[in-house]
């Protein structure tokens, strides 16, 4: 039994061993954690007496001159006292040193001692103040920023707006964005900041408020501190700019509109001269051509001057038309490559007996061996040739000369140079040169001409990519040259011009032949028909509208009809299609005879399948062999 007993308490005091040892070291590491506690924990008796201070607190007390044991400074007392008596105590505010500590009492039940707790505290008033100071000179700058800013809340209130959005929209509190911005009473359409709540994305676009400004903005997705989507949104004021460009291309639109009807009443205006032109042209030279009844010398005379003015009139209005086309851009350009010597000879040859007629020398300086190609549309650029030679000519003196010249550039351009011994031009009229109707030679008057032929040959030139431009002393003559690029490709070759002897192509045929001439003015019609006289054997019929000509066309089928564009109702164009679609007259040669002389109508007629285009004012010789023409390919058809 006692042995049992001993094994007994033996294993008991193992076992109440090791539990010791195991108690000890958990005791060892517990008061470790309030000594550590960086602050200031301690207790006090009832008797006020601190009985436990930790680290931090020992520090802290220090301040009152206190260590452990000692009574606790007077500060404590009050809140120590109400915490004895079960009463609420107001946590204890007091700074040491650089730190701002609020301490609280809790009274610990078991030990019948309060505990003290302190807590470092951030200064919380001064953290506001830098806050403050810090979100005013961030609102300060957003109230500098030279764009509207405003902060848009998804339920149309605007949290935020800076000073520049306060003055243009009013100040946002408690008030929508549709109010404010468009003094609306509801949402509007969904707008960019809306767009930016759907898809999160930045929106830029460009708004015109209501004040009429216009505002490059640009919306960006942005949550604020408690998470809430909001959208920030910078409105740059861009009127300015806007309204220069705006400017830009109201001036623009208004430059082409004045442009277009510029050429409109151009053309309108060629037309309503060219027809009266018709009259007074034709008819002279009808009179002039009168065998019957003799014109008086005088009278011939006076036919001529007649012919001479008009003629001029008709350059001038050909000139102005002409211009309009080439300032319009609508001129139709056939780029080339083409050898320029023959093409220049072919100017040269056409000058040389007016020239010879004024004593004038044409040569040519040199002309290259081999053949100089040049992209360019030859028939304008004939048209600047011929304009040069012709000035050099008819500015020159008597017994003067001009001389034609070749020259590679080193650009790789070739220089076509036109030098006169003439008037020269004097240094302040050089700019004006190039400048429609400025005409400024001693003897203007007397020499022919509008002012306008440098204006379209420089219009010409350059549209092909080439310059012109001239050097020039007074009395000594000037120099005009014409630069284009010179080409590396392979030349299209040449059209011979053949032209035929108008009357030695009419043969006189004895069968009779109608022609029909559909047209509403009667002088023209009377002038046709005077002109026609001089052909016996055709019998010409007229009407005065389409309807009428359709009409006459399908009885009595003439060999040839002559259709005036602008007529009354249906215009010659409509009436050329009805005559095209009818089995009898499809067949009948149709010429237009119009006083629209634009490139662009003739085209537009002959596409259609008009024989030939005639524009009035009517040149007799040319119309006569026209018409006699037509009837003659009429007679060896039958
Ligand atoms: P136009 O010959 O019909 O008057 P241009 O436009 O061809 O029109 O020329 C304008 C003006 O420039 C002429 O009126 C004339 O005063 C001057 N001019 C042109 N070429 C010469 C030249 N070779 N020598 C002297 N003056 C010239």
């Amino acid at each position: 039994g006692m042995a049992l007993l001993v094994s007994i308490t033996q294993r008991e005091i193992q076992r109440l061993v090791e539990s010791k040892s195991q108690l000890e070291k958990r005791i060892d590491a517990l008061p470790k954690f309030p000594e550590q506690n960086p602050l200031p924990v301690f207790q006090v008796d009832k008797a006020g007496v601190i009985v436990y201070a930790n680290l931090a607190a020992e520090k802290a007390l220090a301040n009152w001159n206190c260590k452990i044991l000692d009574t606790i400074p007077d500060v404590f007392k009050n809140i120590i006292k109400d915490t004895f008596n079960y009463q609420d105590s107001t946590p204890l505010h007091i700074d040491i040193g650089q730190h701002k500590y609020v301490f609280d009492a809790v009274y610990s039940k078991g030990q019948g001692r309060v505990n003290i707790y302190g807590s470092n505290v951030i200064n919380l008033e001064s953290t506001h103040q830098a806050l403050n100071i810090e979100r005013q000179s961030f609102y300060d700058m957003l109230d500098n920023l030279p764009i509207c800013f405003h902060l848009q809340a998804s339920d149309y209130s605007v949290p935020y707006a800076n000073k520049m959005f306060r003055e243009r929209f009013g100040d946002p509190e408690d008030r929508k964005c549709f109010d404010l911005m468009y003094r609306r009473e509801q949402p509007c359409e969904v707008c960019s900041p809306f767009k930016v709540f759907d898809d999160n994305k930045k929106q830029t676009s460009v708004w015109n408020s209501m004040d009429g400004h216009t505002y490059l903005t640009v919306c960006t997705p942005f949550k604020d501190s408690n998470g809430k989507d909001l959208v920030m949104e910078m409105a740059m004021d861009i009127t300015n700019q806007e309204n220069a460009k705006m400017e830009a291309i109201i001036a623009k639109e208004e430059a082409e509109k004045a442009n277009y009807s510029k050429s409109e009443f151009l053309a309108r205006m060629s037309h309503e001269l060219r027809t009266p032109m018709n009259a007074i042209l034709g008819f002279t030279q009808l009179l002039q051509m009168d065998q019957k009844n003799p014109l008086a010398d005088y009278q011939k005379e006076n036919m001529k001057r007649v012919t001479s003015a008009g003629n001029h009139l008709l350059e001038l209005i050909n000139e102005v038309l002409d211009l309009s086309t080439v300032e319009s851009g609508e001129m139709d350009l056939k780029i080339e490559t083409l050898d320029l010597i023959p093409l220049v000879d072919n100017v040269f040859s056409i000058f040389q007996s007016l020239a010879n007629e004024k004593n004038i020398s044409l040569k040519y300086e040199e002309i290259p061996h081999e053949s100089c190609l040049v992209e360019i549309d030859a028939l304008r650029f004939k048209q600047a040739v011929l304009n040069l030679i012709s000035n050099a000519i008819k500015y020159n003196k008597p017994n003067g000369s001009v001389i034609v010249s070749y020259k590679k550039q080193g650009n790789g351009n070739m220089r076509l140079g036109i030098r006169d011994t003439g008037h020269g031009i004097a240094e302040d009229k050089m700019d004006k040169i190039f400048q429609p109707f400025e005409r400024f030679d001693v003897d203007a008057d007397q020499i022919e001409g509008t002012g306008i032929g440098l204006t379209i040959s420089k219009k010409i030139i350059e549209s092909m990519g080439g310059t012109i431009g001239f050097e020039s002393v007074v009395g000594e003559g000037s120099f005009f040259y014409i630069d284009v690029p010179v080409s590396d490709k392979k030349p299209v070759s040449l059209e011979i011009e053949v032209s035929s002897d108008s009357t030695s192509a009419f043969v006189e045929t004895s069968s009779k032949k109608t022609v029909l001439y559909i047209e509403d003015v009667p002088v023209n019609v009377d002038l046709v028909r005077q002109i026609l006289n001089r052909r016996h054997h055709i019998e010409l019929l007229s009407a005065p509208n389409a309807l009428d000509g359709i009409r006459i066309a399908e009885v009595t089928t003439p060999d040839l009809i002559l259709m005036d564009i602008h007529l009354p109702g249906m215009n010659g164009l409509e009436a050329f299609k009805k005559l095209q679609a009818f089995n009898k007259t499809k067949g009948i040669p149709i010429i237009a005879l119009t006083a629209d002389a634009m490139d662009g109508d003739i085209k537009k007629a002959l596409d259609m399948g008009f024989y030939s285009y005639i524009t009035k004012p009517i040149d007799v010789p040319n119309f006569l062999e026209t018409v006699d023409r037509v009837l003659n390919q009429q007679a060896k058809l039958l």
